[in-house]
């Protein structure tokens, strides 16, 4: 039987890009989406709160890419009514997940990945077990110009992981060897590593991890060209909630 979706944020960027991909899916039905916002006719039921949807319609997963300012009174609504929730906005702590996660009847899940991308996953996963290896390693990230935060939070996060994976600091050259006038050359240390951000016209997200060792290096890079990256992780969160319950934080925890 097919997995019924509701889709909140339906009218925004990802929200419509997660639409196209349910539609898509053999396995799934769109059942409606949510969005106070929404103005033109979608072609399927649109409702302007997650309450009114529940009212008049049935769906097995709510799927949300809204605001941080609303996330979490759409989820106070869902999680009680027993529905699963992939959520990808952003902006919600561990703590606040944890006390939604508590709201969900038995048999209900909560699922958060901070980056939906399966490339973006690996990379994380293929640095951890290259970081022992390498004595030297840095982190590249290239965003386009209207990314609000630097470094990008995958880019932290990937430091963050080279850094538990290895019990020593890099040796490389670092910041006492920035020159007068160019402070920043070096990049900004985070968890001992070197994190580069770029930001320009042309990007979407870019990142690539260089490690370094006697007479090698081991370039990992992986490059989200547009919003259609996401979806294989959307929809593999969608087919994985159905058995799971509680709260469940990364995109790594259905793929390995
Ligand atoms: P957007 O502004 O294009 O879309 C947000 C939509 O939510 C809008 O259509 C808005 O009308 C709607 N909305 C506002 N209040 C609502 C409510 N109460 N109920 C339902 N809908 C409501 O934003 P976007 O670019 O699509 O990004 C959405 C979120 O997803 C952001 O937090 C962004 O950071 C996050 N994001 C996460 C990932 C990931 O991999 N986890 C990837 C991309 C974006």
């Amino acid at each position: 039987m097919a997995i019924k979706v509701a889709v909140s944020g339906c009218a925004g960027r990802m929200g419509s890009t997660v639409v196209d991909a349910v539609q898509a899916a053999e396995d799934m039905e769109l059942v409606c989406g949510i969005d106070p916002y929404a103005s033109n006719d979608f072609g399927y039921p649109v409702y302007a709160s997650i309450s009114d949807a529940l009212q008049h319609e049935s769906f097995d997963v709510l799927v949300d890419f809204t605001q941080p300012s609303v996330v979490a009174n759409n989820l106070e609504v869902a999680l009680p009514a027993g529905v699963d929730c992939v959520v990808g906005t952003t902006g919600l702590s561990q703590e606040k997940l944890e006390e939604l996660a508590a709201l969900a009847p038995k048999g209900t899940c909560l699922f958060y990945a901070p980056n939906f991308t399966t490339g973006a996953v690996l990379m994380m996963e293929f640095a951890k077990v290259a970081a022992p290896y390498f004595p030297e390693a840095e982190v590249l990230e290239f965003h386009h110009c209207n990314k609000k935060d630097a470094p990008s939070g995958t880019a932290v996060r990937t430091a963050e992981l080279i850094a538990s994976a290895r019990d020593f600091e890099s040796q490389a050259p670092g910041k006492e060897t920035e020159i007068e006038g160019a402070e920043g050359a070096r990049g900004a240390l985070v968890s001992g590593v070197p994190v580069h951000s770029v930001r320009s016209m042309g990007y979407v997200a870019s990142q690539e991890v260089i490690f370094g060792s006697l007479g090698q290096t081991l370039t990992i890079r992986h490059d989200s060209w547009d919003r259609t990256s996401y979806m294989p992780g959307v929809l593999l969160g969608i087919r994985s909630v159905e058995n799971k319950e509680g709260l469940i934080v990364g995109l790594e925890n259905f793929m390995y």
